[in-house]
């Protein structure tokens, strides 16, 4: 029974090729896969060094060569050769050159991006927009988040953010650009905040390193709903600018989507009016702001994420409609609201929780 298994295990193993013209290097990845997509690719071509990745299931494989000059489940690296001479060979082997192992195995890859703006949401958040260097092709996936690596005062230290986009789909053209080439990051500066801090001083121009995307959300939850609730509390709000935008644009069986956003106080409310024009230009759509610390002129909901709160927003647009709710907040909120909807009698199934 190990031979059938050892020999399954290298039948699925993906494999490459290579070849060349006068100007081109293409290398041919065989995935044996028949969903490819982009965001399943991730390249990096940098001071002579390629490292192209592929994310099958739960599993990579890495191409990996220094000493390069420069759907039917094959993917097609293409590199510019510099000089138009015959190449005897790839390159030499790296490491992890031709391996396919589990991803959590892989360990994370980091490239310098340069810091191109940064714009206020509110009185602490801010809008970054980071530019992938020339050489790589990475999409974060929705419902993914990279990690940031900064030395701060001479340690390593690395935290996660969630990519969003640079506004919500309120246009009729189709969804917000995703270029390819800039990473937008929603970032709350803390005060006392180690990591924000060091980033807010961050000049336009300066590098930053970014990971390559994490996360367990999978989009076929959201295509096969009806119902779509969003449970946000801060900037658990980032992980649902993706989901709406992938909603609201590509998922035609949704009936309704609601976003239901807890903050302490007006101020804090990323995005709002985004949010309600959305409401008004997408009748699928529907957007309720609950405050825990709001001034006494707030007319709206108030309150901390509790079994009444969600029992009042959180239904069913029919009976037996299918439903996801996905929930993003600091960790007691998160929590506390998971085991909400628990006895509020949804499933492990219908809940998905954003956490690291
Ligand atoms: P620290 O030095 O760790 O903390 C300093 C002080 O800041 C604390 O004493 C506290 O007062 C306050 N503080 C710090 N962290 C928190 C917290 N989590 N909740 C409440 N108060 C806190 N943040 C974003 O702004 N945008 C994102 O898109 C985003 N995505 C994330 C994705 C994942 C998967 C996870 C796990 C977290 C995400 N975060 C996001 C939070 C982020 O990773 C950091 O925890 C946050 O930026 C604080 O880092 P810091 O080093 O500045 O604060
Ligand atoms: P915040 O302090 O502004 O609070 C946001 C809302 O959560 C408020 O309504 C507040 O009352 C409520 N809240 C805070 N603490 C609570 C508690 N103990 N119990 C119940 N409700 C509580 O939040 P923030 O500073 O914007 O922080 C956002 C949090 O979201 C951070 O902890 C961050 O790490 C997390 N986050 C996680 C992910 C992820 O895991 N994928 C992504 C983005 C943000």
């Amino acid at each position: 029974e190990k031979k059938v298994v050892a020999s399954s295990a290298k039948d699925l193993s993906p494999s490459y090729d290579w070849f060349q013209t006068d100007s081109l290097i293409t290398i041919v990845i065989y995935t044996k896969q028949k969903d490819m997509n982009a965001e399943l690719v991730i390249v990096d071509c940098q001071d002579k060094r390629l490292r192209g990745e592929i994310i099958i299931d739960d599993h990579s494989y890495l191409v990996e060569v220094v000493n390069i000059a420069e759907k039917v489940g094959k993917v097609e690296i293409v590199l510019n050769k510099k000089d138009n001479i015959h190449w005897k060979m790839l390159g030499q082997p790296l490491e992890g050159h031709n391996t396919f192992i589990k991803r959590t195995d892989r360990g994370l890859f980091y490239r310098k991006c340069k810091l191109v703006s940064k714009t206020e949401v509110t009185h602490d958040t801010k809008l970054f927009c980071l530019m992938l260097p020339k050489g790589t092709l990475l999409h974060v996936p929705t419902g993914q988040h990279v990690y940031l690596k900064q030395i701060i005062a001479g340690t390593e230290v690395v935290k996660p953010y969630t990519p969003v986009l640079p506004s919500l789909p309120l246009d009729f053209q189709e969804s917000p650009h995703q270029d390819g080439v800039h990473i937008y990051l929603m970032i709350k500066i803390y005060s006392h905040g180690l990591f924000t801090q060091a980033l807010d001083h961050l000049q336009i121009g300066d590098y930053i390193s970014v990971s390559n995307p994490e996360g367990n959300f999978k989009k076929s939850q959201v295509q096969t709903s009806e119902d779509l609730l969003l449970l946000a509390g801060g900037t658990g709000f980032t992980p649902m600018v993706k989901l709406l935008n992938f909603a609201l644009t590509e998922v035609s069986c949704l009936r309704t989507v609601k976003l239901i956003f807890f903050n302490k106080t007006e101020d804090d409310i990323l995005w709002r009016n985004q949010l309600e024009q959305l409401a008004l230009k997408d009748e699928r759509f529907e957007v309720q702001f609950i405050l825990s610390q709001p001034s006494e002129d707030w007319v709206g909901k108030q309150g901390k994420i509790s079994s009444s709160l969600l029992s009042e927003f959180v239904k069913r647009s029919r009976r037996d409609s299918k439903a996801l709710i996905c929930i993003c907040g600091p960790t007691p909120f998160t929590e506390q609201g998971v085991q909400y909807l628990k006895d509020l009698g949804y499933s492990q199934e219908e809940i998905h929780a954003f956490t690291a």
